[in-house]
């Protein structure tokens, strides 16, 4: 079974799609990865989730990423005698440390380290930007506020704080919590929330020992300054919409996102465009035109993975939004425009001999009639590189690792294949050929393309092209050993 496009699809579950009728159904209509968002569900509703999808993966015989989204250190207010208050433009509010219920002159906010790192002028945003209050006066356990935009402020509300590098650290008591649990569970991606600097990345990554790769949510504008050295330490990237466009003017997240997009591609670490993506989709079984083209957009800009929140998660219409999602993408990658966009932004990386051979192997394929490139990959590292290439012909990514095809099911072009652990080169070969002809890419009188590193088994060694023919008593003729 196989994909009619490159670009993955990252499907959220959540009330509307936790039985695995509809997980099936999600991944029959395209989801590749499925995020476990720990904003929301108990654990014991993660632990069902986590068993279905991996139900499903076993089913249809093809691995797939689940990627557990940390909720991260999201502030919020504490709760009203009223449930909620309505706050006027110009008004005084105060935030303080005191758990008592709030009313229209204050409520608690119960984080003191903000207290700390406030300064006049500092601005604080309630219920996604919605409201927003301005810092008068502060003190450590005290922020006297003016209302600049008004509105409903309610319980548990979410506060942001975009001018301030906040002295939190990047996992709070819940989500040291929820990682222990997510990667005794095995989850393959662990996207972190609201990622300030490249030592939170650090944290995540000693805590879950290698049981998990390591995304960085970009929704800070610190992230965004920071972004070359965060990059640098982490494994894939999400350019988290929501929460950027509320830290920072809407304005500013269409050009920071082609920035992002083509920074990771890069470096040849995978990227999720996330949030909004066909909202309207919540309510509605037809996404919007403004909606479709943005799903395009992020596909010609060459994103590895678009996202569906809470259109998959809570929506009525789970299913369809991924159906539309896979239909935009197969009338993209069939544009003559997106392959010449995506060959003009090709960069020219001839670094190591894994560069080279990975740009040959495309420029062999596709100058020739080459059904397929398969790659085999342990760590991961040449698939992801082949998918950097861009090719045209499809990339097979085989590994022994199971850890390692789940992963690469994130990673644009890739179809992950498990195969035995390589003895000789022939077996690479014959591995190849079959995979190619039972997933329906080649049949027996094509040609692939395989590349492969010896010795066999260690990590970042390719080095080894060879265009093989797909009839085995050809290849048994043939190949040397
Ligand atoms: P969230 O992250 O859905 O966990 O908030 C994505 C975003 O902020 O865009
Ligand atoms: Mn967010």
């Amino acid at each position: 079974m196989r994909r009619m496009r490159n670009v993955k699809i990252v499907a959220t579950l959540g009330p509307s799609s936790s039985d695995y009728q509809t997980i099936r159904k999600l991944f029959d209509a395209g989801a590749d990865v499925f995020r476990l968002n720990m904003s929301h569900g108990d654990h014991s509703e993660i632990a069902a989730r986590h068993t279905y999808i991996r139900q499903v993966e076993k089913e249809v015989g093809r691995p797939i990423a689940i990627l557990a989204d940390l909720q991260g250190p999201k502030l919020r207010v504490g709760v009203f005698a009223n449930g909620s208050e309505e706050l006027e433009p110009g008004q005084p509010f105060r935030l303080d440390l005191d758990a008592a219920e709030g009313d229209a002159t204050r409520v608690q906010l119960p984080h003191e380290e903000i207290f700390a790192a406030l300064e006049p002028g500092s601005m604080l945003l309630v219920n996604d930007g919605k409201i927003r209050l301005k810092v008068k006066t502060c003190g450590a356990d005290f922020a006297e506020c003016e209302v600049v935009v008004g509105g409903t402020i309610s319980n548990r509300k979410g506060v942001n704080v975009p001018d301030v590098i906040l002295p939190v650290a990047a996992l709070s008591d819940k989500d040291r919590k929820d990682l222990e649990f997510v990667c005794e569970l095995g989850v393959d991606w662990l996207a972190l929330s609201f990622v300030q600097r490249p030592k939170d990345i650090w944290e995540a990554r000693d805590l879950a020992n290698g049981r998990a790769a390591i995304l960085a949510k970009i929704e800070k504008p610190a992230a965004v300054r920071e972004f070359d050295e965060i990059l640098k330490v982490s494994d894939g990237i999400m350019v988290a919409r929501g929460d950027l466009g509320v830290e920072l003017p809407v304005q500013n997240v269409p050009p920071i996102q082609k920035r992002l997009v083509r920074k990771c591609r890069a470096a040849a670490k995978p990227v999720i465009v996330a949030t909004q993506m066909l909202e309207s989709m919540i309510e509605s079984p037809m996404p919007t035109r403004a909606e479709v083209s943005d799903v395009a957009a992020a596909i010609y800009e060459g994103a590895d993975a678009v996202m569906l929140s809470a259109e998959s998660a809570a929506g009525q219409y789970p299913i369809e939004a991924v159906s539309t999602m896979n239909a935009v993408a197969i009338e993209v990658e069939t544009d003559p425009t997106y392959w010449q966009v995506t060959a003009a932004s090709r960069g020219g990386h001839r670094e190591t001999s894994a560069d080279a051979i990975v740009a040959a192997a495309r420029e062999i394929a596709e100058a020739t009639d080459i059904k397929a490139i398969c790659c085999h990959s342990q760590s991961g590292t040449t698939a992801r590189l082949i998918a950097r290439e861009r090719p045209k012909p499809p990339i097979i990514a085989m590994t022994h690792v199971q850890e390692t095809s789940r992963q690469l099911c994130l990673t644009w072009g890739l179809h992950c294949v498990m195969t035995s652990r390589l003895e000789r080169f022939k077996q690479a070969v014959v591995n190849s050929v079959r995979a190619a002809r039972a997933d329906g890419f080649a049949e027996e009188s094509d040609m692939i393309v395989v590349t492969a590193g010896v010795p066999f088994n260690v990590p970042g060694s390719t080095n080894i092209l060879r265009i093989a023919p797909c009839a085995e008593k050809l290849i048994f003729a043939s190949e040397p050993e």
